[in-house]
This record gives structure tokens, C-alpha cells and sequence, in this order.
């Protein structure tokens, strides 16, 4: 009994380390992600298994690596084109021998990727659920091992991006019934991952759910005042990046879009209302980093891998936070810092819920769009209130959020919240909150003249506090209970209990300060520091390798694999070898390219530090030695000749020989000395300069000066 146990570890720890090496060799990388070697080991065991990671947890390898341990073909589901081509682009460049099949491909193509798959040569193969009826007799002449449908909630009428064509999927286990099948999704919603296995016919399924937690997306919020300001503002140090800022709107879309043209930034509209082949197009020039900014309503990023997306704006509320986490999830999929940035309005809290009351499940999509709104309005760790949303339950602030960076101030607002109060006791709980805030600020609009407003007590009684700000803070008295708003009737503010307790009962009230709020909105994010040259010149060297080879930047290298290469600096093949990312594809393919431009880069540096160290008036001097003249010396060293020739004084202080006949006469020295005469001591350099009516340079009064004096 003994043995066996200790058999099986070994066997178990062997083939983990063959596992690893498998990763290393066509990933490069060195270890898995949550979760990984779990699901894939399990599959390896052919069982079926459903792989729930967020966006970017790393789901492809989950079928990707077993696909290279087995002997056969592994065959992945996949809903989109675009999608397959990205994923057959990265492993090719790994060296993986994989296709995709889709309706689109001319017959000639996919009579040879059939010809390819049934000789056995495809280790993966991609595709679409509509063709797969198509190649059904082929996929019967050669071993599946496995089956992975990618993206499975598509299957799930539930899901939200629910396909017809994967329902057939369920024929898959009655027509082969020992071949595996891995279902993966990023979807944390039980009840559809319940139907996925049912449609699946895969019911016992063994559930793999790995943290929905993504560290290195930052979260921030932000009143959603003068937001095309605010994105000129973040987007400043972040040109070449690539971004999406998603909208409610068509219209919207463009109309962003065409105001940041105008800005200068390089920024594209994307929407279902545009043909499918522009669509196309625009989505292949984000891809391929041609096109940095997109502005798009939510169908896009759906069918995207693309790694290196720096940053998500959210120019409107999102309805609910799955929608919201999905949407950011899109950025830093690569694992480095990215900033997310949500601009949050009571207009749309409005706009949406009109969409609710219009449509079926009402109550459900109200409370997701209350969670949404509460998320948007936290004064504690927003990641807290997202992971605990999604069942994830943690108390530590995360320190990578706006919150966890400036946590509020508080203020006593007791009277503030009486005069508030008293103000919707007083319109008699029949107004919206614009309305109120009117008639305290002392509007003098026509609707509170016609309903004479005017004549509350309250009216004007916070009439120093602007528009905005009172919104804020009636939103918080929402939060705290304090406020409710009667959505059935268009949006009463309403009094609770709470209310007549600060009324009536000395209730005391505390609310967070605005300062910090505008204060997170200046601040620059961490995630927006400066690149340093050696990674500038890394990308710019990917992007031509990409170019030539027709491929996305990512393709060639992720960020993360550049910013390791900038971290380690490798200059041996031993070392390029370590750097995240680089297998044997690539190591054969790029270490050379690369470490050239990393060693050219320290030689640089080198000099550049050498010069560093010598005196810059000896470094004038050299060059003055070499022949150089003056003037050239001040363009090369980006200086004036002023300080040139002071320079040069310098180095004859020291005791070198220079001939400075050749820059100044005889006759302008007297002319010096007798200026020297006409002046005082005290006078400085700009007396002379002024004696000579500006027509003697500083250098050369300087210089005579000198010579004079020695
Ligand atoms: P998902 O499908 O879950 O959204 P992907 O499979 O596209 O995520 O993976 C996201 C990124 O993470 C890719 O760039 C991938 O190469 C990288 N990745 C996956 N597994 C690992 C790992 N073990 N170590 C480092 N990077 C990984
Ligand atoms: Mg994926
Ligand atoms: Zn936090």
C-alpha cells in the first residue's frame, strides 16, 4: 500500500516536471497560473472538465498543452474567426503545427488543412461550430483526443452571447463518448454553468473555479463631469498604447471618436450599425497596433485576444458588473499593469434604468444595476466589493484601486443632511433629486417659479455648494439610507426612517469630503509611469518584425515578455533563454535580433556614462581638439557657445594652452579695457554688453575680461 502511494507521487511528480518542460519548450514559460496544472492533468486523466477563469486567467493553455502531450489531435470549438486566427498566429510562432477551418476560407485552402488533419499532421485544430458538421467523416478517420469548446457559454440561452450553432455540441459525447471534453468560459454565473454542462451532456463534469481576482487591472471611478477633458487628460501619456472606451451609444461613439481625431490621438468608432467588412477591418488595426483607440459600444473586444490592451474607459455606466468585469477584464490580459476607468453619472443610473423598466426580468436587472451602482459609489476597496460580488470573499484592500490609494476624508455633515432632508419633507417627497437640488441652491428657473419654490424655507439654503458637488453628497445620503429614490414614480427622493431621525433625534451624519475625490482625478496612475528607452526600443523592434511577418506586435512578443527582457537584459543565449515567453520557436528566431538590440543599447549607456563622468568643460575641449568649431560643439552638445567658450576659459584656467587670437581681436581686448576704464568695479557683464551697444557678444566681454585680467 505503501509503495503504491509512493509510486503514484512519483509518477504524479514526474509527469509534472514533463509537464513543465512541455511549457517551457513551445510557451516559455516557467509555471502555471492558478489552477492550470490541475485542469490539464485532469484531462490528461480524460476526464471531462469545465475550466471557469476570468478574462485572461489563461483558459487556451488548459487545452493548448494537453494538445502537445497527447498523440493525437485535439479539436477546439471556437465561435469566432477572428478569435481562431489570433490563436493559431501565437502558437504557429511557437512552432505548433495547427489550422483553423471556416466557412470563409477559399475551397482550395481547406481542401488542404482537411488533407493536413487527416494525415495526422495538426497537432490542433480550430474550428467554427457551424462547419463542423462539415468535417465530421474527416474527424472520424483520425484520434481525437480531445474536445475543447472554447468560449462555452455560448452554448447557454442564459449566457449573453448565446450562438445557435453550439447547441448541436451535444452530440459530441454520444458520438464520442471516451474522448474528453473541456468546456471553458469566463462566465462566474452558476446557473448558466449548470445549463453549459447539461447542453454538454457532460453533467458530472469536474468544476475548476479559479480566482476571478485581477491584480493588475487598476480600478478607478469617477464622477462623469466634462469626461472628454478628463480622457485628454488620461490619455496624455499613453499615445501608443492601445486602449477601449466603451459607450452606450452609437452615436456617442463616433462622435468621441471624431473629438479625440481632432485632439490629435489616432481613434476609431466600432459598432453593429457599421458594415461587417469595415468592421473587420477596423477590429484588424486595433489588432495589429495600427489603430490604438477604439470607441465602440460593448459587442466589441468579444472575439479579441489581444494581449497588450493597456486600458478601458467606461464613457457610460456599464448595467451591471458582470458586463462591467468582462469589459475591463479585456485589458492587461498579459498581466501587466493596466488602468481601468469607469466614468460613473446619475443621468445614466436614469438612462438605464428606463432600459429595465422596457424589458423582461425586471427585477433581477434591477438589482444588478443597484450593485452596479454601489460598486461606482464605494468609499472602501472597490476590488473587495467586486470579488465578494462574485462570491470571491476577502477583506484586504487591495492598494491598487482609487480608493485604496486616497481613502476618503470624512466631514461632519449633520446639518447639511438636515437641510437636505427637510428640503424633500418640505416638496412633500414629490420631486427627483434635480429638482431638490434646485430649490436648495436657490435656482431661479422657470419650473420653480411656476410651482413657487421659492417660498420653501429651504429654498437657497445651501446655495454655496455647487450643482455637482450637491449631488454627490445626496447620492451618498442615498447610500447611507439616510434617502430613497421611488423609481415607479419618476424618481421621488423619498425620506426614510433614518431621515426623521437626523430630523427629529439629534441623528448625527458623516460624509466623505469631495476634495479627494477631485484629488484621485488629477492623479496620475501608477500603472501611466514612464517607459524606459531600452523597452521603447524593444517595441519599436518588435513592431518591425511584426510588420515583415504579417502579424500582431503580441504575436512576436507580449509586453510581458519585453518588459522581462528589460528587467534581465539578457546577452547569451542561456539567458534569452529565461526570459518569459521565449521556447525553442522563438528562441531560435528572435534571440539573436533582440540581444543585439539590447547589447547596442548598453554600449550606449556606457558611453554615455563614461562621458558622464568627465567634466562637461573637458568634454568641449575635446571636441575643440578634434577640430570642431564652436558652433558645431553647442549643436552636438545642445548648448549655447556662451557656455562653450566658457568652457574653454575654464580648461586655460587649468592651465591648458588655447589660442584665443583666433576668436577675439586686439583691438576689441582695448575696447574692453577702455569700457573697463568708463565702468565700475561693481558693474556686471550686461553693463558692458550695454556700453557697446550689444554689439560685442557676452562670450567675447567675458573672454576679453579674462584675458585682461591675466
Ligand atoms: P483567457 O482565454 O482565459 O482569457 P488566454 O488563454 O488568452 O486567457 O491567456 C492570456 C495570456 O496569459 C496570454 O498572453 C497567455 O500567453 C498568458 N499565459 C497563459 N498561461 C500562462 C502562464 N502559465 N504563465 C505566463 N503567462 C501565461
Ligand atoms: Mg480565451
Ligand atoms: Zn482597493
Amino acid at each position: 500500500m505503501q509503495q503504491t502511494v509512493t509510486l503514484l507521487s512519483m509518477l504524479q511528480k514526474e509527469q509534472k516536471q514533463h509537464l513543465l518542460r512541455l511549457l517551457k519548450t513551445h510557451f516559455g514559460y516557467d509555471s502555471f497560473r492558478p489552477n492550470q496544472l490541475e485542469i490539464i492533468s485532469n484531462v490528461l486523466h480524460k476526464k471531462d472538465v469545465m475550466a471557469i477563469m476570468p478574462t485572461g486567467g489563461g483558459k487556451s493553455l488548459c487545452y493548448q498543452l494537453p494538445a502537445l502531450a497527447l498523440k493525437g489531435t485535439t479539436v477546439v470549438i471556437s465561435p469566432l474567426i477572428a478569435l481562431m486566427k489570433d490563436q493559431v498566429d501565437v502558437l504557429r510562432a511557437n512552432g505548433v503545427s495547427v489550422a483553423y477551418y471556416n466557412s470563409s476560407q477559399p475551397t482550395e485552402e481547406q481542401q488542404q488543412i482537411v488533407e493536413n488533419l487527416v494525415k495526422g499532421k495538426l497537432k490542433l485544430f480550430y474550428v467554427a461550430p457551424e462547419s463542423l458538421g462539415l468535417i465530421e467523416q474527416h474527424l472520424k478517420q483520425i484520434t481525437v483526443d480531445l474536445f475543447a469548446v472554447d468560449e462555452a457559454h455560448c452554448i447557454s440561452s442564459w449566457g449573453h452571447d448565446f450562438r445557435p450553432a453550439y447547441t448541436q455540441l451535444g452530440r459530441l459525447k454520444n458520438e464520442y463518448p471516451n474522448t474528453p471534453i473541456i468546456a471553458l468560459t469566463a462566465t462566474a454565473d452558476r446557473a448558466t454553468q449548470d445549463d453549459i454542462l447539461n447542453q454538454l451532456s457532460i453533467p458530472h463534469a469536474e468544476r475548476h473555479l479559479a480566482s476571478f481576482n485581477r491584480p493588475n487591472l487598476y480600478l478607478e471611478v469617477r464622477p462623469g463631469q466634462n469626461r472628454m477633458q478628463q480622457i485628454q487628460g488620461f490619455l496624455e501619456d499613453k499615445t501608443a498604447e492601445s486602449g477601449i472606451i466603451y459607450c452606450l451609444s452609437r452615436k456617442s461613439t463616433e462622435k468621441i471618436a471624431e473629438q479625440l481625431c481632432k485632439q490629435g490621438f489616432k481613434a476609431k468608432a466600432y459598432h453593429a450599425g457599421i458594415q461587417a467588412e469595415e468592421r473587420s477591418s477596423i477590429q484588424e488595426d486595433f489588432i495589429n497596433d495600427r489603430t490604438p483607440i477604439i470607441v465602440a459600444t460593448i459587442a466589441f473586444g468579444m472575439g479579441i485576444d489581444k494581449s497588450n490592451v493597456r486600458w478601458v474607459i467606461h464613457y457610460n455606466m456599464p448595467k451591471n458588473l458582470e458586463g462591467y468585469y468582462q469589459e475591463i477584464g479585456r485589458a492587461g490580459r498579459d498581466g501587466i499593469d493596466a488602468n481601468t476607468l469607469l466614468f460613473y453619472s446619475y443621468s445614466d443610473v436614469l438612462q438605464l434604468r428606463k432600459f429595465i423598466d422596457n424589458s423582461a426580468n425586471t427585477e433581477v436587472q434591477t438589482a444588478k444595476l443597484e450593485r452596479m451602482q454601489q460598486f461606482s459609489e464605494a468609499l472602501s476597496c472597490r476590488r473587495i466589493a467586486l470579488l465578494n460580488y462574485f462570491g470571491e470573499h476577502t477583506t484586504k484592500n487591495c492598494n491598487n484601486c482609487d480608493i485604496c490609494k486616497r481613502p476618503p476624508a470624512y466631514f461632519d455633515a449633520t446639518i447639511l443632511a438636515q437641510k437636505v432632508c427637510s428640503a424633500v419633507a418640505r416638496l412633500k417627497e414629490q420631486e427627483a433629486m434635480g429638482v431638490v437640488i434646485d430649490v436648495l441652491r436657490g435656482s431661479q428657473n422657470a419650473m420653480i417659479y411656476e410651482k413657487g419654490y421659492q417660498h420653501i424655507k429651504t429654498y437657497g439654503a445651501l446655495k454655496e455648494i455647487s450643482w455637482q458637488d450637491l449631488q454627490q453628497y445626496i447620492i451618498q445620503l442615498l447610500n447611507q439610507g439616510v434617502l430613497q429614490i421611488n423609481f415607479k414614480e419618476h424618481s421621488k427622493l423619498e425620506l426614510t426612517p433614518l431621515a426623521k431621525a437626523i430630523l427629529f433625534d439629534k441623528q448625527t451624519v458623516q460624509l466623505a469630503t469631495l476634495v479627494t475625490v477631485k484629488e484621485r482625478a488629477t492623479e496620475k496612475s501608477t500603472a501611466a509611469k514612464k517607459q524606459s528607452a531600452l523597452f521603447e526600443k524593444l517595441k519599436v523592434l518588435r513592431q518591425k518584425i511584426a510588420a515583415e511577418e504579417n502579424v500582431p506586435a503580441y504575436v512576436v512578443f507580449t509586453d510581458a515578455s519585453l518588459k522581462d527582457m528589460e528587467a534581465k537584459k539578457p546577452t547569451t543565449v542561456e539567458a534569452f533563454e529565461k526570459v518569459s515567453g521565449v521556447g525553442a520557436a522563438k528562441l531560435k528566431k528572435y534571440a539573436k535580433v533582440f540581444m543585439d538590440e539590447i547589447v547596442t543599447h548598453l554600449k550606449t549607456k556606457k558611453t554615455k556614462k563614461n562621458n558622464s563622468k568627465t567634466p562637461t568643460h573637458q568634454i568641449s575641449f575635446g571636441m575643440y581638439k578634434e577640430g570642431i568649431t564652436i558652433a558645431e560643439i553647442a549643436k552636438e552638445r545642445g548648448l549655447t557657445e556662451n557656455t562653450i567658450y566658457g568652457h574653454l576659459q575654464k580648461i586655460h584656467e587649468n592651465g591648458e594652452t588655447i589660442d584665443f587670437e583666433q576668436f577675439i581681436s586686439s583691438e576689441e581686448i582695448q575696447k574692453i579695457e577702455k569700457a573697463k576704464e568708463a565702468l565700475t568695479e561693481e558693474d556686471g557683464l550686461k553693463a558692458y554688453f550695454t556700453y557697446f551697444e550689444e554689439k560685442i557678444p557676452y562670450w567675447k566681454i567675458k573672454m576679453g575680461l579674462y584675458l585682461l585680467d591675466n
